[in-house]
């Protein structure tokens, strides 16, 4: 078992006793460990650098006389900078899909294989459907996977939601340009665009989700990314941002037992909102993201 941040401050909290200030040297103490905690997380190492520099600016100096030691201080500073940095300091506002334009609003899921897209499409149809009384309609542009497009289909009907069925020799932007005016035709508020995945970066598929973004123009850009990805997570953040205006991040498979550091780099690479959390296999596990809880997890 890994000892936990709390653990890990408990030890340089003890040889502290009597200081109550966080000064350079008890400060440089106390980071050592809280870095030793993100990488235990799987955050990203130049995530973890440039995030304690921040941490370790913003505490010195800070004032911790009476009840709380410097420790305790610390873990204060940490876990208001985390849940900032998770998008604690933008507002609820931060995890809102955005409508603001003539419907049907095209919303472009993005993302590795088997990351969690299909699925997460299905649980979004079934939120927006269910909470803000959407008529949504699906649409895949897997052509290079027919079970992806059954399996959106399966997904739809089970939220309860219309979807598009596409030609699997058609080309992905044609089927997403059909899909978008039978949406018009049929009045559905809301598009979303399921896109194949590859197991890794691509240039070519890379290609494929930018013209499909230029010939949609989504009001939303979702990058799914899985929590279980640690290390990994950055680089395919990174090609996904660099290809497309991403809008929005949804973290799946947050009911695993990853301490959840891909959500601390995905962020911090893309500076984009995590919406939403997967929290399970099923349609209604789909929770709007909550920072704190987020950085809580992150520091175990
Ligand atoms: P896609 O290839 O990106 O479309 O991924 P899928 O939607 O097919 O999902 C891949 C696998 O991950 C499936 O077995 C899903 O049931 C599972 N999955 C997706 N989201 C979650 C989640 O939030 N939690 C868990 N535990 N499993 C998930």
């Amino acid at each position: 078992m890994l000892d936990n941040l709390t653990q890990r401050l408990a030890k340089v909290v003890k040889t502290m006793r009597g200081e109550a200030r966080l000064t350079e040297a008890n400060t440089t103490e106390m980071l050592r460990e809280i870095r030793l905690a993100l990488l235990e997380a799987d955050v990203a190492l130049p995530v973890v650098r440039d995030f304690i520099s921040r941490v370790r600016e913003k505490a010195m100096g800070e004032d911790v006389i009476g009840s709380l030691t410097p420790g305790q201080a610390l873990v204060g500073v940490v876990q208001q900078e985390l849940a900032d940095i998770m998008g604690a300091d933008l507002g609820k506002e931060a995890t809102r899909l955005n409508f603001a334009t003539q419907p049907p609003a095209v919303i472009l899921m993005a993302g590795l294989q088997g990351v969690g897209k299909t699925t997460t499409v299905g649980k979004l149809a079934r939120y927006l459907t269910g909470e803000t009384r959407k008529k949504v309609l699906t649409v895949s542009t897997d052509v290079y996977r027919p079970a992806a497009i059954k399996q959106l289909e399966t997904v739809s009907q089970q939220a309860g939601v219309d979807f598009y069925a596409s030609e699997s020799s058609a080309k992905p932007v044609e089927i997403a340009k059909a899909a978008l005016d039978h949406a018009r035709r049929h009045y559905h508020d809301v598009l979303i665009i399921d896109t194949a995945g590859r197991l890794g970066i691509d240039e070519e598929m890379m290609q494929e989700i930018a013209a499909l973004h230029e010939a949609v123009t989504p009001i939303e850009t979702l990058f799914v990314v899985d929590a279980m990805l640690g290390q990994d997570a950055v680089n395919v953040a990174r090609t996904f941002n660099e290809a497309l205006p991403l809008t929005g991040i949804v973290l799946t498979k947050l009911d695993g037992d990853a301490r959840g550091g891909a959500a601390l780099s995905v962020r911090h690479i893309t500076g984009k909102p995590i919406k939403f959390a997967g929290v399970s296999e099923k349609l209604d596990g789909l929770e709007v993201f909550d920072p704190a809880r987020m950085a809580n997890r992150i520091l175990g």
